[in-house]
């Protein structure tokens, strides 16, 4: 059936059935495979990465008991139970010269932070709690036995997995790869993601519009969101509304890359050629999705490789990509269970309007009230096609399928861009 002649059956008035966002995301997540592909990479160039195998140490860390404060290290049962204890210094403990003699009753030694605890020693006591006098160390009522001490392996203990396979490596990441001593760490390749945009009226940057032409601007956002997401990103420009380029377009990308990404021509308009080119050549998983904007959209596969068919509305693109795409695209690159955006409360300083049925992205600013309260107000204009609405934006207002008109004061969800990449 050509995407021209589908039956018209969706709650409002546009054709085909439409698929609940949360649905449209599972059904994708089912479908995507991580790339198989792995590489070894020195821990630093695998920054941004994801890990491929778990990482497992070998050893303790820290690797032997150590002080976690500046002080004396001593033994508990010398503490008298209220009033001073009077122990003698027989040596000191610096980080990385430890004492090498044992500690007995009746003696101490001076430690320093993450200095090897003394054989014997069980305790620290702060140095602001000890008085000295000469070689004897008196010791303030009120101490804890074994207080301030960091026991061998309690950060990570050899033999454990210190890193799950799917974490994607942040700068915490590739320090505890370095705290286990690892030099080296198998990653994912990454993915390689093609995309193109659809459109006669389309112009690049640099060349002079014509009547009724406008500026290729999702081949910019669209390129922002992927680089951000540290996959290979091929750039296969403006595809004209013609069956034959969309066709041929389409199978060049398949061919070259792990998914593909386009924009436009997924509605039912006389030049909308992407679905129902989709449908000869590969297959539609499903092609709306009740969210606003962003409706419609196509996903499927053509051959090996996933397929996004997104909206041409520069909102939607973006709308459409955070929601649905980068999801799939970091399941595709081997991050375990990637996590939906965090959504946090606000209340809204701006009414909102809003018609049941479709879950709707707005633009929002969010920031914090005099009186503490996230405090959130819409950007301006609405409309899917304005762009700098988006790009005056912090986060989206997320607001549910079955929600109405939203008042000045009510709480709404908000997801901030900083939860994206
Ligand atoms: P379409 O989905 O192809 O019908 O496009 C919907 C709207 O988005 C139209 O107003 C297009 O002009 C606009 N549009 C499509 N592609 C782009 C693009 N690459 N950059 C900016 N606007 C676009
Ligand atoms: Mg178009």
């Amino acid at each position: 059936m050509s995407s021209k002649t589908r039956g018209d059956c969706c709650g409002d008035g546009h054709d085909g059935p439409a698929l609940k966002l949360a649905d449209a995301q599972a059904r994708i997540l089912a479908d995507v495979r991580a790339v198989a592909g792995t590489e070894t990479l020195a821990v630093r160039d695998a920054l941004g990465r994801v890990l491929s195998a778990d990482a497992r140490s070998t050893i303790d860390v820290p690797s032997h008991t150590n002080s976690a404060m500046d002080g004396y290290a001593i033994v508990g049962a010398d503490l008298a139970a209220d009033g001073e204890t009077r122990l003698e210094v027989i040596g000191t403990s610096a980080a990385g010269r430890p004492y090498s003699g044992a500690v007995a009753a009746g003696h101490c030694v001076r430690i320093m932070t993450g200095a090897a605890m003394p054989a014997g020693a069980d305790t620290v006591v702060m140095q602001e709690n000890v008085v000295r006098d000469g070689d004897t160390a008196i010791v303030g009522a009120g101490q804890r036995p074994g207080q301030h001490v960091r026991q061998a392996g309690e950060d990570i203990a050899a033999g454990s997995i210190a890193l799950r396979a799917g974490t994607r490596l942040m700068p915490a990441h590739i320090g505890v790869l370095a705290s286990i001593g690892a030099g080296e760490v198998d990653v994912r390749r990454r993915p390689r993601v093609a995309f193109f945009t659809t459109g006669d009226e389309l112009r690049q940057v640099g060349e002079p519009l014509g009547e009724g032409q406008i500026y290729d601007s999702n081949r910019y956002t669209i390129f922002g969101m992927l680089t951000r997401l540290g996959v290979d990103v091929l750039d296969l420009g403006i595809v004209r509304d013609d069956r034959v380029a969309v066709q041929q377009a389409l199978e060049t990308a398949a061919e070259q890359a792990d998914a593909v990404v386009t924009s436009g021509g997924v509605s039912v308009g006389d030049a909308d050629y992407v679905t129902e080119t989709l449908e000869r050549v590969g297959t539609v998983g499903f092609w709306k999705v009740a969210m606003k904007p962003g409706r419609p959209l196509a996903f499927g596969r053509i051959g090996d490789a996933l397929f996004f068919g997104l909206p041409g509305n520069p909102i939607s693109v973006m709308a459409t990509f955070y929601q649905l795409v980068q999801p799939a695209l970091q399941a595709l690159g081997g991050i375990a269970n990637p996590a939906p955006p965090l959504t946090v409360p606000a209340t809204t300083a701006s009414a909102l309007r809003k018609k049941p049925g479709r879950r709707e992205f707005q633009r929002g600013v969010l920031s914090r009230s005099a009186d503490g309260r996230l405090v959130v107000r819409k950007t301006g204009r609405q409309g899917s096609g304005v762009l700098s609405s988006m790009a005056a934006a912090n986060c989206f207002i997320v607001l549910p399928e079955d929600a109405g008109p939203v008042s000045e004061g009510d709480e709404v969800q908000v997801q901030p861009f900083a939860a994206f990449v």
